[in-house]
């Protein structure tokens, strides 16, 4: 486990006995208590057996724990009993590809490109978590709903 980081009430922890990842409700005379993402039942972890979620488990947290991605897929998927969802611990990719052709999907690799490399963004700053955005919302093609608040306009193109 890092030295630098402990469990925060309110927020991702793996479980390290179990790879599950939760949000920590709370923290009790040594035991953390955390709910899965997107709501679910409690569980008890020894707060020293936790660690910090890596970016793909936090990406994919955010991404169970948001209505508006669900109910974009259930109706994608419309007719079909929809079986719970059970990710590998580790995923193949968070990085999706943006669709040929897509407006938004071309934006939002923009986005992700200007917030990875600082080149573009207003403060000329790197923001990855900006940039995880930007692949969920790629993820999120064909966005109905969008589900990042992007900028609507292209980032500014500096050499
Ligand atoms: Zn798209």
């Amino acid at each position: 486990m890092a030295h630098d980081w402990a469990p925060t009430t309110g927020k991702y922890a793996v479980d390290a006995t179990n790879d599950r990842i939760g949000e920590v409700r709370r923290l009790l005379e040594g035991t953390a208590y955390l709910v899965p993402p997107g709501g679910g039942r409690e569980w008890a972890a020894r707060p020293d057996q936790l660690r910090k979620p890596t970016g793909e488990e936090r990406a994919r947290a955010l991404t169970w724990s948001r209505p508006v991605v669900s109910r974009a897929r259930s109706t994608r998927h419309r007719g079909y009993p929809e079986p719970p969802v059970v990710l590998p611990v580790r995923a193949p990719s968070l990085e999706p590809v943006p669709v040929q052709d897509c407006k938004v999907c071309a934006h939002a690799a923009a986005w992700r490109r200007a917030y990875r490399t600082g080149k573009g963004t207003a403060d000329g700053h790197t923001d990855h978590s900006a940039a995880l955005d930007c692949s969920l919302e790629i993820r999120n093609h064909p966005h109905e709903p969008r589900v990042t608040g992007l900028p609507t306009a292209a980032p500014a193109l500096r050499p």
